[in-house]
């Protein structure tokens, strides 16, 4: 099996090479190995030691291990677009464009602003407290872990460990065991490129992750499902830790019908069914009006054949559900919701064994159909009729607030009430997702969709505690007139100072 070693560029200019047959090569699927408990108690006590020695402090310290994540990136490539394409079937460039490109762009972000972004920031000093300095100082938090789902399991990892190195950490990181082939890699690699007594890796499901929990980290950074992020939640309680959630999406996507819909079809469909609709931020239902419906499915219809061919089971550039019980899951809500009442348009086919679902896209979905309970995570998109952007808004208020919004509308007064109405942890009008590829916008959720932030600076400050530091000189004697015994002269410039 040949991997490029292409740059990105060349890659993205057609490169085709990938990992072909990966299913029929995977007899039995990999495994990660479970770490021990003591194995992660050691871990966490050597990432202590280095951290309280105050090795990873010095800016040019931080500085190397982003230059040794690099070199893990880059020169890992090869393997984790490898064990990519086992676990997710992914073609070798939507590999590059989504985890190792993505990430390494975010690196050097985060590097090229290392030494502004760790600095010490100036306050303002109101007059009364003059004169005096105050200064925000970012410290590190200590030693923190990054817990990660299955769905981009190498930008999932290691973009959050680009903020938290350059926060001056240490890190354990714990890859997701239902990826087994990526989370084998990524150990690997972290071996060869990384300082072990900076970086350490935890692999396996939920005993080792419990394992992790139960140490008194610093800082929990998770990313994954609802459920397992209330695990994480209560046991961070126990030792006061605090966490950063990222969490699930159902991101809705409203079209006024009025846009010019083959244009709209083709942004959805590229984000619906990139990584197999297995995206947090991925579209999960679009809203539009009935006229525009007809019209939109056939659209998306054409725009899946444009990417994927007429049989998207042989074509190279679609990817596979992560396992069988994932993909148990999709066909049974998709069947489900058929059974409601809702008419398959374009696709449905499947073929368990090779994980393979087709891009599917439905009609006639009612907001009370089993496809609409639950985010879908796969390659299934959902069309509800709505009688305009009112109803789709009171529609998407009535849920929890997702990851992101997406709208399709040139209408100035229609963005605007998109803005003000709905919660949503980001947005995008005309292109869904891209709002997470804008370094310098931070990405998170908000309520049901989690907590915190990431991406460019907000991955340094959401890796270090902010130290108010305030100084001021003995003399002048300046405070010596708000001492006891209070006289009238306090009382006057009390009464000045807050102009009464
Ligand atoms: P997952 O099953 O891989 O679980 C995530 C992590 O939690 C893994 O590392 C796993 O080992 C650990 N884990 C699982 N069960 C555990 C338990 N009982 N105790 C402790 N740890 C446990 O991933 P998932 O949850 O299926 O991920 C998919 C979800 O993640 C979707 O809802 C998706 O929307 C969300 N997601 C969010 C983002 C984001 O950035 N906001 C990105 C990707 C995915």
């Amino acid at each position: 099996m040949q991997f490029s070693t292409a740059p990105p560029d060349a890659i993205l200019r057609g490169h085709r090479a990938r990992y072909v047959g990966f299913m029929s090569d995977r007899h039995t699927p990999p495994t990660v190995p479970d770490t021990s408990d003591q194995e992660v108690t050691a871990v966490v006590a050597r990432l202590r030691r280095t951290f309280d020695s105050g090795a990873t402090l010095p800016v040019p310290a931080r500085a190397r291990h982003l230059a040794a994540l690099r070199r893990l990136l880059t020169e890992g490539a090869d393997e984790l677009a490898a064990a990519l394409a086992d676990d997710l079937g992914r073609h070798t460039t939507e590999s590059w464009l989504v985890e190792i490109g993505f990430t390494i762009g975010e690196l050097d972000h985060v590097a090229k602003n290392l030494r502004r972004w760790t600095a010490p920031r100036g306050r303002r000093v109101p007059a009364a407290l003059l004169p005096a300095r105050a200064s925000l100082v970012r410290e590190p938090l200590g030693v923190v872990g990054v817990i990660a789902p299955w769905n981009y399991p190498v930008q999932l990892l290691l973009a959050p460990l680009v903020g938290a190195l350059a926060a001056g950490n240490t890190v354990v990181l714990k890859p997701s065991e239902v990826a087994p082939a990526t989370s084998g890699a990524l150990a690997r690699l972290a071996g060869r490129y990384l300082d072990p007594d900076v970086v350490g890796v935890v692999t396996g499901g939920v005993g080792p992750t419990t394992a992790l929990l139960d140490q008194r980290l610093d800082h929990i950074f998770y990313t994954g499902g609802s459920t397992v992020a209330r695990v994480v939640a209560e046991a961070a309680a126990r030792t006061l830790t605090p966490v950063t959630l990222e969490l699930g999406g159902r991101c809705p996507v409203w079209v006024d019908p009025r846009q010019d819909l083959e244009a709209v079809a083709r942004r959805i469909a590229w984000a619906k069914f990139l990584n197999a609709g297995q995206t947090c931020v991925a579209p999960n239902h679009v809203f539009t009006t009935p006229d525009a419906a007809p019209r939109l499915a056939t659209h998306l219809a054409d725009a899946v054949r444009a990417m994927y061919g007429a049989d998207p089971a042989a074509s190279e550039d679609y990817g596979r559900i992560v396992n069988t019980s994932h993909h148990d899951r999709l066909t049974g809500v998709l069947d489900a919701t058929v059974d409601a009442g809702a008419r398959v348009e374009f696709g449905g086919g499947r073929e368990r064994e090779d994980r393979y679902l087709e891009p599917t896209i439905l009609a006639g979905v009612r907001p009370d159909h089993p496809v609409m309970a639950e985010e879908i995570f796969g390659p299934i998109l959902p069309i509800v009729e709505v009688s305009g952007l009112g109803e789709a808004i009171d529609l998407i208020r009535d849920g929890e607030h997702p990851l992101a919004a997406y709208a399709f509308t040139d209408d100035a007064a229609d963005r605007a009430r998109i803005v003000r109405e709905v919660r949503a942890g980001g947005m995008s009008f005309g292109a869904p997702m891209l709002q997470v590829s804008v370094p310098d916008l931070p990405f998170g959720g908000v309520g049901g969709s989690g907590y915190g932030a990431y991406h460019g600076e907000e991955s340094v400050r959401v890796f270090s505690h902010e130290k108010p530091v305030f100084s001021k000189p003995l003399k002048p004697d300046t405070l010596r007139m708000a001492l006891p015994p209070y006289g009238r002269r306090a009382r006057l410039m009390l009464r000045a100072m807050f102009r009464v």
